[in-house]
């Protein structure tokens, strides 16, 4: 079963360790060097396919070179790439994005998701005149330094304090993030309480990694930042788009003062952009704060017209009727037949997240938060690594749905996934080539 490399792939994956650190990108660790992807499947350089739940991480939500989209990208590329003023295809990008979203009156693009969430933790300082942002731990905001604080703590800390998850950021950054854990709205009132002074906002990803939000949960943190004068931030980079046409905070009820989006919004593109209320994006306009109290933000690419075009296309597409119920449809599908084969195989894990991303998660109990939605790892990077040898891409954890995934490549995963599992149940500790 396993995967043929051709001498080429080889060689690229030898220059690749011999002029890259780890050998890659810093993304998805494994050596196959894709080369080319149509709708809901990829193919490496050595000719195998794959059907792909990768996604891009997330932004293909469409498919792969939807012909559309790419028909668009051709002919805005044709005109120039960029350059650096207001376009037509930021602005209407814009505009989409305020009908679409309910916190969103005005937008600001940048070009990645950490950036956006950077910049979405420095508005709330902005507007509240404090220093202190409150996050979740596992939640993911991007890699600033802010961002990378109880991201995936390898040992369990005392709440609230921070634990930084790489080398190389400054002591001090610690004083300025409290974490509490996910779901758990008790701990976020007491910190609420207790730094009242030096609170500026919260900081949460909507459904935090795979973890749906408790019933109550969100509309909570609206309620206890409304009563405390502090900024709710709902990082939809990932959701955004995705759960619906207005994100997570449309699919679940709740508005927050500010968002950020990413991914989906780029058509594959380096795109991310922060949206939210008037008065608080109001920081990004001299005009309208003065010198004081103006936030700084410049970026090259910002608003780059072949992303803009291809994210409008992208959104374009999401918006026609039945979009999202076949998205939801197709990760239903999935997301039963793995519960299905799991059940039936006896495996103790759980099918966690929602139908346009989800993942399985070795460990049998409630999952609430970081620590409870911990499974074994090892059990995972191995079922990763017996689908990719069965014909399945996917990230280490997570599968993400895309538009044009169609039934048979549900019944092609299922088959694969089957097997898979019944090749780990023979050696689960098995090595993850
Ligand atoms: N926020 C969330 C919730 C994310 O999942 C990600 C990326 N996976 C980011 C922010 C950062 O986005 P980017 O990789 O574009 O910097």
């Amino acid at each position: 079963m396993q995967r043929t490399a051709s001498e080429t792939e080889r060689s690229l994956v030898e220059t690749a360790r011999s002029v890259l650190p780890a050998g890659g990108f810093g993304n998805v660790s494994h050596d196959i060097i894709v080369a080319r992807g149509r709708a809901g499947r990829v193919w490496d350089v050595s000719g195998n396919e794959y059907v792909d739940y990768l996604l891009g991480s997330g932004p293909m939500i469409v498919g792969h070179a939807h012909p559309e989209v790419v028909d668009v990208v051709q002919n805005v590329a044709a005109l120039g790439t960029t350059f650096f003023t207001n376009n037509e295809y930021g602005i209407r990008l814009a505009a989409e994005i305020v009908a679409a979203v309910p916190c969103a009156e005005k937008v600001r693009f940048v070009s990645t998701g950490s950036e956006a969430d950077l910049y979405a933790m420095r508005l709330a300082r902005a507007f509240r005149k404090r220093d202190k942002i409150l996050k979740f731990e596992g939640g993911y905001h991007g890699m600033s330094d802010y961002g990378l604080m109880s991201l995936a703590p390898k040992r369990a800390g005392n709440f609230p304090q921070p634990i930084p998850d790489s080398a190389g950021i400054p002591k001090s950054i610690r004083d300025e993030i409290l974490v509490a854990p996910f779901n758990d709205l008790e701990t976020v009132a007491s910190l609420i309480r207790e730094h009242k002074h030096d609170l500026a906002g919260i900081i949460v990803e909507p459904f935090q990694r795979l973890i749906p939000p408790a019933p109550g949960f969100l509309e909570g943190l609206r309620r206890l930042t409304q009563e405390n004068g502090l900024v709710l931030i709902f990082d939809e980079v990932v959701t955004g788009f995705r759960f619906a046409y207005g994100g997570a905070q449309a699919y679940c009820g709740v508005t927050p003062d500010i968002c950020t989006l990413g991914k989906a919004i780029g058509g594959g593109f380096p795109l991310a952009a922060i949206a939210g209320r008037a008065d608080i994006m109001a920081h990004f306009d001299k005009s309208a704060v003065g010198e004081e109290e103006f936030l700084t933000q410049i970026g090259t690419l910002s608003g780059n017209p072949i992303a803009a075009a291809a994210g409008l296309k992208t959104l374009e597409i999401l918006k026609r009727p039945g979009a999202y119920a076949q998205l939801f449809k197709t990760g239903q599908a999935l997301m039963q037949g793995y519960a299905e084969i799991l059940k039936r195989r006896r495996v103790s894990a759980r099918v966690l997240g929602a139908e346009p991303m989800f993942d399985v998660v070795f460990a049998d109990r409630e999952m609430k938060d970081y620590r409870s939605a911990k499974g074994d790892e090892a059990m995972l990077r191995r079922l990763n690594s017996l689908l990719r040898e069965r014909g399945i891409l996917k990230s280490e954890s997570k599968h993400y749905i895309s538009l044009a995934h169609t039934p048979e490549d549900v019944a092609v995963t299922l088959e694969a996934f089957d097997a898979a599992i019944a090749a780990l149940l023979q050696a689960p500790a098995g090595n993850s080539a």
